[in-house]
């Protein structure tokens, strides 16, 4: 069986590994914790950053430096992983669910001003597939309203709009090292503060609601509480696992590149006149490969499709089911009918991608898929 993903890990996150725990420093903020920040600070040039426990933790670090309070409302794409509202959900915030575009999953820009009331704290967008939002865009409508803006920028590492880094637009922007990510760590996470009055509090918040952080840089007498926090930081073994990850980054994003685009060249011709749509890359942003999908014509196609590659030792996966119509929040929500949302979550098929995937692989999926579409064209 081919899976869907496979973690792929090279080799010197163990001996980074076992450095640390030799050395007995393994709480948070050791030296591999530093080494991550200085690598992302000097690659993408983020002016603040710190390492998390997940995304999803960076993400309620967001919501608290933004002073979410119960009321407050935030705009967010429906089609997305329930972490990018419910770190907010978490303060108390109500959300007012926005329809991805018509040709991919990403928050609609024009659908965010009708969004917008005086109670509007945040706007959460996330780079799907780490394909950027229309960013120009959306930053335009949240100046124009002076409402801040967050990046869900999980599955972005490595992916830009125009010559900027994602997750250096926005207020904060958050990354996800979880296994199924390009960069991992098991599970982890990393907040980028593009806003210096947010970096001092940040740190705070991170450290249980104390200036520890200060504390150990010598700028504080002792440290206490100042704040209300939580222990968001990781362990320095998950920072030495991370930093190995780092160190073969270009490795890891170029052979991602290379299978994406077998996969694309394959299916180009293939997919023509079948009703099946590839993924649709804007000309602003650049394509990190963190995934490979397939829009199918309907819930039923899919569905078919799914089982044959089954039948064929292959493991593919839909994705997320829209948020506005879960068991979570389908009574609660008021808005209109999202029916790009909707037809991602019934169309939208993953197929597999990792690191030791092999081309032969690929092409033998897409050979399955050939198959499947020529028996159902006659
Ligand atoms: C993976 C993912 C998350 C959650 O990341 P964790 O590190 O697992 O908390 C949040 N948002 C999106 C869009 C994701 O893909």
């Amino acid at each position: 069986m081919i899976p869907f993903n496979k973690p792929y890990l090279q080799g010197c996150e163990l001996v980074n590994i076992a450095e640390v725990i030799t050395t007995g420093k393994i709480s948070g903020d050791g030296v591999y914790t530093k080494k991550c920040h200085t690598f992302f600070e000097q690659k993408y040039g983020f002016k603040k950053v710190l390492l998390t426990t997940s995304c999803t933790d960076a993400l309620e670090m967001a919501a608290i430096l933004l002073d979410i309070q119960p009321g407050d409302e935030v705009i967010a794409p429906s089609y997305t992983f329930v972490s990018t509202v419910n770190a907010f959900v978490l303060r108390g915030a109500k959300i007012k669910f926005a329809d991805s575009c018509r040709s991919n999953p990403n928050i609609d820009p024009e659908q965010i001003e009708n969004l917008i009331s005086l109670r509007t704290k945040a706007i959460v967008v996330v780079h799907y597939a780490g394909v950027a939002c229309d960013m120009d865009r959306i930053m335009d409508i949240a100046n124009k309203f002076n409402i801040p803006v967050v990046e869900d920028a999980a599955q972005a590492v490595d992916s830009y709009y125009k010559d900027k880094p994602l997750g250096s637009i926005g207020t904060f922007g958050t990354f996800s090292f979880h296994e199924t990510k390009n960069i991992i760590a098991g599970e982890g996470g990393l907040l980028v503060i593009n806003d210096d009055k947010f970096a001092h509090r940040a740190e705070i918040i991170r450290e249980k609601g104390t200036n520890r952080t200060s504390f150990y840089r010598g700028e504080v007498a002792k440290y206490g509480w100042v704040d209300i926090g939580s222990s968001f930081l990781p362990s320095d073994i998950i920072a030495a696992c991370l930093y190995g990850q780092l160190q073969n980054m270009d490795d890891i994003q170029n052979k991602r590149k290379e299978l994406w685009n077998r996969y694309f060249n394959n299916l180009k011709n293939l997919t023509t006149n079948n009703g099946i749509a590839l993924p649709n890359l804007s000309e602003f942003s650049t394509n990190n490969a963190h995934m490979f999908y397939l829009i199918c014509e309907s819930l039923e196609q899919r569905t078919s499709i799914i089982s044959y590659l089954k039948d064929n030792d292959i493991s593919s996966v839909f994705h997320y089911l829209s948020l506005h119509s879960s068991e979570f929040y389908l009574e609660e929500y008021e808005g209109a009918e999202l029916s790009n949302a909707d037809k991602f979550t019934d169309r939208l098929l993953r197929l597999p991608l990792y690191y030791e995937l092999s081309f032969t692989d690929v092409d033998y999926i897409c050979q399955v898929i050939g198959s499947f579409l020529s028996k159902k064209i006659k």
